[in-house]
């Protein structure tokens, strides 16, 4: 392994999520990706990528399935296949897929056929913007049949847990009516899990009853029960009686150092596939494997937002970063939703109506067939 290059991959992945996350917009216009090309030259491949500006590349490796990743910055998708898509492979590279991401990077995810290292590359320049890579495989390697060709959608069964905030003793917000959060979250989780059930997905509830869960414990059946994603449900309160609509919260910054001091603390350990179980290599593996959790919530969140927006009003700056404890878990992609304020009026009413409840839960998961029908660049590694 090589340690240094994923330094070098890491920090600009660091850099490039933090400047996502605080919504910092660039200063330059996009650069364009006009082609990419793979050409095999026996079992080594090169793969090209044709710009029309320069722009910062970053590359890393992830293992199990062994992929090559190439990340964008600050571009668009200029092909004529559409902004999403693939291609076959050839040498050590089976195939290839491309979609952009919420933060402006344009990613590409090379399958390879085996463990591989690079061997050359270009990171092109102002006057020559084409980038590319050859890569080697570590070790002779015998070829999969050809996959078939991928359609988007992976039809694999996603496991979700939903998990409905406060329960037993713990009763949440009390509206101005005096209806409770715990009671109305719970329905609104119910009739989630009917729903997702419908589409065919796995679900699993942290609760199905009026009962008290620790956090800890439901971030931990979130981990055991291997889920593709995990959304909390809440309806929120404030002072403020004017404040209503629904917001969604997915895990800040400061929040994942957290998530650092609760694996320590809990025990934790992280599928990271062959990586090493300590030292250097370790932390820099667990790091970009977080950093895909936290980008994979925002994507969720992004895609959330605008189906809640066709049943339900929406807060001011929808999509916020918070460190909730539910949020923790660095390997579950994770949104809280807070389903609106039960301290105004028009939301309590709106959150006490079994109606509007189910024109929610059906909004979230349409979000929820979405978010996976992305091409599959996001499905945890
Ligand atoms: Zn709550």
């Amino acid at each position: 392994m090589d340690v240094t290059r994923r330094t070098f991959a890491l920090a600009g992945f660091t850099a490039l999520s933090s400047a996502a996350l605080s919504g910092r917009a660039w200063a330059d216009d996009p650069a364009a990706v006009r082609q990419i090309l793979v050409e095999p030259s026996g079992v080594n491949a090169r793969v090209s990528v044709a710009l029309d500006r320069h722009t910062q590349v970053r590359t890393f490796f992830l293992p199990q399935p062994d992929r090559f990743v190439v990340d964008i910055s600050n571009s668009r998708l200029a092909l004529p296949q559409g902004p999403s898509g693939g291609g076959a492979g050839g040498g050590v590279i089976r195939g290839y897929r491309y979609a952009p991401r919420p933060d402006g990077v344009s990613r590409l995810v090379l399958d390879l056929e085996a463990p591989a290292r690079l061997v050359r590359q270009d990171l092109g320049g102002r006057r020559q913007p084409l980038v590319s890579f050859d890569l080697a495989p570590n070790a002779p390697f015998t070829a999969a049949p050809a996959p078939l060709q991928r359609q988007g959608r992976d039809s694999r069964q996603r496991t979700i847990v939903i998990d409905a905030g406060h329960g037993g003793r713990d009763p949440g917000a009390i509206g101005v009516t005096g209806v409770r959060e715990k009671d109305v979250v719970l329905d609104s989780a119910l009739k989630l899990r009917r729903a997702l059930e419908h589409r065919g997905h796995r679900v699993a509830m942290t609760r199905d009853a009026d009962t008290y869960v620790e956090h800890s414990q439901r971030v931990r059946f979130a981990r055991q029960q291997n889920a593709d994603l995990f959304i909390s449900v809440h309806a929120d309160s404030h002072a403020n009686r004017e404040a209503a609509g629904a917001s969604v919260y997915t895990l800040s910054e400061r929040g994942a150092d957290r998530a650092q001091g609760m694996m320590d603390a809990q025990n934790w350990n992280v599928d990271l596939g062959d990586a090493p179980r300590e030292g250097l290599a370790h932390d820099i593996l667990l790091d970009l494997r977080q950093r895909e959790t936290i980008n994979n919530s925002a994507l969720f969140a992004q895609t959330v937002i605008p189906r809640i927006a066709s049943v339900a009003p929406l807060l001011r700056n929808t999509h916020r970063n918070a460190g909730f404890f539910v949020l923790l878990a660095p390997d579950v992609p994770a949104v809280l939703i807070e389903t609106g304020f039960l301290s105004n009026v028009e939301d309590e009413r709106r959150l006490a109506d079994p109606n509007a409840r189910e024109r929610l839960a059906e909004a979230m998961a349409r979000a929820v067939d979405d978010y996976f029908a992305a091409p599959a660049l996001y499905a945890s590694a």
